[in-house]
């Protein structure tokens, strides 16, 4: 049978739209072989997936997406294969969150004076247990019809500059990758392009990362065109980094990222799974 790896995507215990089982399902579904479940900062969604991942016969792989700050640039770590009961990603994770709700309720002062109320109580409801990301803050401006669309709501409210940004301090990166890796698992950097690096930022960023620690670089995600594989996978190769492959999945309702629907990794590039084989979580 092909394997069909997806190492990269979101349920209910952050922005996700699915729970952890319903993923799994639809993950099945499109004909996924191995998942990893990478929510924002929490793996409170693994244990969910792993039962369903058994019921389904897929793989699960586990998984946590961290927010981290290197250079005043906001990046994101995904660690793959990690113990999810290790204590540092309980107390990372325990952390990002006190961040995550300081920086909302910021968020929805600075909502407030733009004359929108309530921001905050909804988010808060909408997350529940989980992460509150900006998401739901973008899905909250667009249900009160701020907004007609998500993309709008970073556009006018949420992304950098707009007038409901607030700028966040993360944990540092070789904290974060000090997480991943003492917990026993593999730490990747995620969709390297959105960080909008020139080449010189993008080569300093991978020696740091890899000097860190940090063992691969997310070479095939979601919405990358073949000449950014392509170039993500010779700065793979540059710097000796196995490759990995996510779809970044949220939403069925974005109709341009789906499970499983991936490029394939170029042939000169180790992919990460082939990593998993000395690491005795993978089943
Ligand atoms: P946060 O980590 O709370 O800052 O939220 C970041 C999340 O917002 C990302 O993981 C994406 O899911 C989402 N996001 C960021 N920028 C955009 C955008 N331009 N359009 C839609 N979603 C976005
Ligand atoms: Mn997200
Ligand atoms: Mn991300
Ligand atoms: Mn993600």
């Amino acid at each position: 049978m092909t394997e069909i790896y997806d190492l990269h995507c979101h349920s209910t215990a952050s922005d996700g739209a699915l729970s952890p089982q319903d993923l799994v399902s639809r993950a099945k579904q499109y004909g996924v072989t191995h998942l990893a479940l990478t929510d924002h900062d929490t793996v409170a969604g693994v244990a969910e997936a792993q039962i369903a991942a058994e019921m389904e016969g897929i793989n699960l792989i586990t998984g946590i997406e961290f927010s981290t700050t290197w250079q005043s640039h906001c990046l994101h770590i995904v660690g793959l294969n990690l113990d999810p009961s290790h204590s540092l990603i309980a107390e990372g994770s325990h952390a990002i969150q006190t961040i995550r709700d300081e920086r909302a309720k910021k968020i929805s002062i600075k909502l407030e004076k733009k004359r929108i109320p309530g921001a905050f109580e909804a988010v808060k409801q909408a997350a529940g247990e989980g992460m509150i990301t900006r998401t739901h803050f973008a899905e909250f401006l667009l249900s009160q019809g701020y907004v007609s669309t998500l993309q709008g709501a970073f556009d006018h409210y949420l992304g950098e500059g707009k007038a409901g940004y607030v700028s966040t301090q993360w944990p540092g990166l070789e904290q974060v990758v000090h997480w991943i890796t003492a917990s026993g698992g593999i730490a990747v950097l995620a969709h390297p392009m959105r960080y909008k690096l020139t080449g010189s930022w993008m080569r300093r960023l991978l020696m740091d990362f890899k000097e860190m620690g940090g063992l691969s670089l997310e070479v095939v995600s979601g919405r990358n065109n073949p000449d950014e594989i392509n170039t993500l996978a010779r700065y793979a190769k540059q710097f000796d980094l196995a490759g990995s492959a996510g779809s970044d999945f949220h939403n069925p309702k974005n109709i341009w990222v789906e499970l499983g629907r991936l490029n394939p990794m170029p042939d000169f590039v180790t992919p990460v799974w082939h990593l998993f084989e000395t690491n005795a979580l993978t089943s």
